[in-house]
């Protein structure tokens, strides 16, 4: 995974994170005003029950306090009370049962007064006292309990000990999948650094085991033909293939590969690639039509990369091919670029693996052996998708089991 992923990775998981905390914070503030309201109403119920048993009929009517926010006010028809009413412990009594009733086991502070105070967790029920010139008078019956918030919070106590359970749980899993990300990306870049500097130093003793060779045809000419040599310069060109397709990637990778674009015959080129593959061609007594491929197609591109694509894919054919091979290639024009094919009559590709041959490193299970010509770090394809997408393009493959593949390279025009 590229850098920029592992943090785009990172920087999602920790607003996820984040966005869960807010909602569960929201929620629980929801369920805090729905715990109240359940307390507020059990509160305005034992109120006004408490009245109506103590003088005996429907008195009550449950409404909001006007004049101040948030409070409960439970309106009773104003009833005739005594002035002691305070002092009642009949009235006291009734209170407390219908408290306890009302599942309300806390304790409370009761007081009447002659002004209405319209304020948040005061509950007051409007009752009529007796004046001492044999009038009435309006007073306020009024409640008040000290510890309310503890109790609502007690009562939500299971949902505030998951919600933090469950937050600390997600948190503490994404971060452990974060910094194994982290670790694993650290890791992984050092082996690729490993792998590439590996690559870098191989590059120039097998270009002099290269020139080696050629030096020791010219001046011996009758060693031209020793097999021994032919084993040489074909493990040679196989292991320089290798290490330039690692150094090629790992340029693609860091975004450093420049393009040097121009027009040249699609043919022309074809027809270097596949002379470039005449030993192994030889070799297999292999086979390799270009007819369908028109004189006049012109591509424009990077013509060193493009040969090393289609030398790829004919080195491919050739390998996972156990019949004499028999490659075709064919090109044509569309509308919006050119379609170039090269289809074998090889093994195939099962197809749940058809995605991650061209992934670095993959390399498909064929089962069963293909006669040791099949050796490979499944690099190639992957060389091959990165340089045919920063030419614009793109590659797909269809495949039939033991029957062959066709790799469709598609350049913009
Ligand atoms: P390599 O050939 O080094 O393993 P490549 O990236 O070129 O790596 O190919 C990846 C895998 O795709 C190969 O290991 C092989 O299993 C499969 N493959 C590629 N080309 C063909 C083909 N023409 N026919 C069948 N299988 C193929």
């Amino acid at each position: 995974m590229r850098e920029s992923k592992v943090s785009i990775v990172v920087i999602t998981s920790a607003i996820g994170v984040i966005a869960l905390a807010v909602s569960q914070l929201i929620w629980m503030r929801h369920s805090w005003h729905l715990a109240e309201q359940i307390f507020n109403q059990r509160v305005s119920m034992a109120l006004c029950s408490t009245v109506e048993k103590y003088k005996g009929g429907m008195l009550c009517d449950n409404g909001a306090c006007s004049g101040g926010p948030g409070q409960q006010f439970v309106v009773s028809a104003g009833h005739d009370l005594p002035t002691e009413l305070m002092y009642d412990t009949v009235f006291l009594a009734q209170l407390t049962r219908s408290l306890h009733f009302h599942q309300i086991d806390l304790d409370y502070e009761l007081s009447l007064t002659e002004t209405k105070q319209c304020q948040v967790n005061v509950y007051q029920s409007t009752v009529l006292l007796p004046t001492e010139g044999g009038g009435r008078r309006e007073a306020y019956l009024r409640l008040i309990f000290p510890n309310k918030n503890g109790y609502i919070l007690r009562s939500m106590n299971f949902m505030v000990v998951a919600t933090i359970l469950i937050l600390i749980f997600v948190t503490a899993v994404l971060l452990l999948v974060n910094w194994s990300l982290v670790r694993q990306k650290r890791l992984l870049q050092t082996n690729v650094d490993f792998f590439n500097h590996m690559a870098h130093e191989f590059i120039t003793p097998l270009n002099n085991i290269g020139l080696a060779v050629n030096m020791l045809h010219k001046k011996h000419p009758a060693l031209k033909d020793h097999p021994l040599m032919d084993v040489i310069r074909r493990e040679n060109g196989q292991l320089l293939g290798e290490v330039e397709r690692v150094l090629h990637l790992a340029r693609l990778d860091k975004g450093e590969h420049a393009l040097q674009k121009e027009n040249f015959p699609l043919k022309a080129l074809l027809q270097a690639a596949v002379s470039s593959m005449a030993m192994p061609l030889t070799e297999r007594q292999g086979r390799v039509n270009l007819d369908e491929v028109p004189e006049d197609l012109e591509v424009y591109g990077d013509g060193k990369h493009l040969a090393s694509v289609f030398r790829n894919l004919l080195d491919n054919a050739l390998k996972y091919t156990r019949l004499q091979p028999d490659i075709r290639i064919s090109a044509r024009k569309t509308p919006q670029g050119i379609l170039v094919s090269v289809e074998d009559n090889g093994i195939g590709i099962p197809p749940e693996q058809r995605n991650l041959i061209f992934e670095k490193f993959q390399r498909a299970h064929h089962g069963g052996p293909l006669g040791g010509g099949q050796k490979g770090f499944g690099l190639g394809l992957a060389y091959v998708k990165s340089m045919i997408e920063l030419h614009k393009g793109y590659i797909r493959v269809f495949s039939e089991e033991n029957k062959g593949s066709r790799f469709d390279i598609f350049l913009p025009a």
